[in-house]
């Protein structure tokens, strides 16, 4: 049995993990070697978005794994084909292109926009804006779209031709927009930057603004959609479509999978040859995902979202009454983002490392916001203990 302590041993330390190692996990529940319970109000980060090891997605797994796991691109494969209908027909978007994280889904989204342009008003039209405080992924375009400088400052040179408006401000973005401007990429809500929504208004000013310069809208749902907000995309929200939608996170319920969306009015921004992946729209993963996408996809799920979010809500509202941490909750569904008071200010990791000790997997989200995104499906009774349960560590921290 290996311990904790091995990890620095075999791996290049970038994540600084916690002590509690699960070896199962059944629901929102996780195990260590030694029977440890832990709660899960993480669920990956906003990945295990039907909990661990759900039946049905087991016996999808398992039913693919006897029958095909993967064939190149060259091919085209039936899961592949099932789950390219659903995302379409129950999206604003026409076509699809799969890949298998998120970082990959913003890399293809940008790329096409970039090529789009291109080909159909030459290549001075050519920038993307994106937004202060952004998160958008690792590699190094995504990096540089992304807001925050603290991932890509050490990775010089960057990519050019990206610039950065201020967040639910009109004014600095129409300051930056004009016929250079070949995309606009945003997060309807900023989840790694500490959950902070879109002001409604402010997103449909930003849809008639990107129509009236000919700019590719780019929603980065990476975090946000399949059902993590109660609704299938966050964008249903707002009452406006985007151009391009980016997922990855849940759509495969725990297996890697991302995909881009595309409007048919931006299809043909990647043709035969100019984008690919070896991985992207394998059978094993297509099949998961289908599964997933067709159990979230339904009022059950969708509706109990909501319900969970309130309950939620009740027991921290209730918390922090007794301890007063904590100036806002906010966040829509089943995102949701703590934000502490300033006399707590840059401490969400000792929040985090207080939960694990007491037996509740929380995240953060910047410095100053605790993050949870359980399971779309965790039983009410499991908010009432880990609640509890992050009550208790809380009180033993404070
Ligand atoms: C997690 C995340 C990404 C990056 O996804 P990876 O699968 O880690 O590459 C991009 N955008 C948002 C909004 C995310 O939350």
């Amino acid at each position: 049995m290996y311990i904790r302590q091995d990890y620095s041993k075999y791996f290049l330390d970038i994540y600084g993990q916690v002590d509690f190692m699960p070896v199962s996990a059944k629901g929102s529940r996780m195990y260590d070697a030694d029977g440890t319970e832990v709660i899960d109000f993480a669920a990956g980060i906003a990945v295990n978005s039907l909990g661990h090891c759900h039946p049905e997605l087991i016996a999808a797994l398992t039913a693919q794994a006897q029958q095909l796991w993967h064939v190149s691109n060259i091919m085209v494969n039936q899961p592949a084909l099932e789950f390219g209908k659903l995302l379409t027909e129950n999206s604003c978007c026409d076509k699809a292109f799969i890949c298998n994280t998120g970082t990959e889904a913003i890399e293809a989204a940008l790329k096409l926009a970039r090529r789009y342009n291109l080909k159909n008003f030459g290549k001075d039209r050519h920038k993307i804006i994106s937004f202060k405080n952004s998160f958008h992924g690792r590699t190094l375009f995504a990096v540089s779209a992304g807001g925050q400088s603290k991932y890509s400052e050490d990775y010089a040179p960057l990519p050019t031709g990206i610039s950065h408006a201020e967040y639910n401000n009109l004014e600095s973005i129409e300051a930056m927009i004009d016929e250079s401007t070949a995309a606009v990429i945003i997060e309807p809500i900023q989840a790694e930057g500490g959950i902070i929504p879109a002001n409604p208004e402010f997103l449909q000013k930003l849809r008639e603004l990107c129509d009236k310069h000919q700019a590719i809208l780019i929603f980065d749902e990476v975090q946000t959609g399949v059902g993590r907000t109660g609704k299938l995309f966050a964008y249903q929200h707002y009452d406006i479509e985007p151009d391009i939608i980016c997922l990855a996170k849940a759509l495969g319920a725990g297996f890697p999978i991302g995909a881009i969306l595309v409007k048919d009015k931006y299809s043909s921004g990647f043709e035969i040859g100019s984008h690919g992946t070896t991985f992207g729209g394998n059978p094993l993963a297509c099949a998961v995902a289908t599964k997933a996408f067709s159990i979230i996809n339904t009022p059950e799920v969708l509706d109990g979202v909501q319900q969970k979010a309130q309950l939620f809500r009740q027991h921290l509202e209730e918390i922090n009454n007794k301890l007063d941490i904590y100036k806002e909750i906010r966040g829509k569904g089943l995102l949701i983002g703590m934000e502490l008071n300033d006399n707590y200010a840059g401490r969400a990791k000792e929040i985090m490392q207080a939960g694990f000790k007491n037996k509740v997997a929380t995240l953060m989200a910047s410095p100053n916001v605790t993050r949870f995104t359980p399971s779309l499906i965790i039983p009410n009774e499991d908010i009432m203990l880990g609640c509890q349960r992050f009550l208790d560590g809380l009180l033993i921290w404070q």
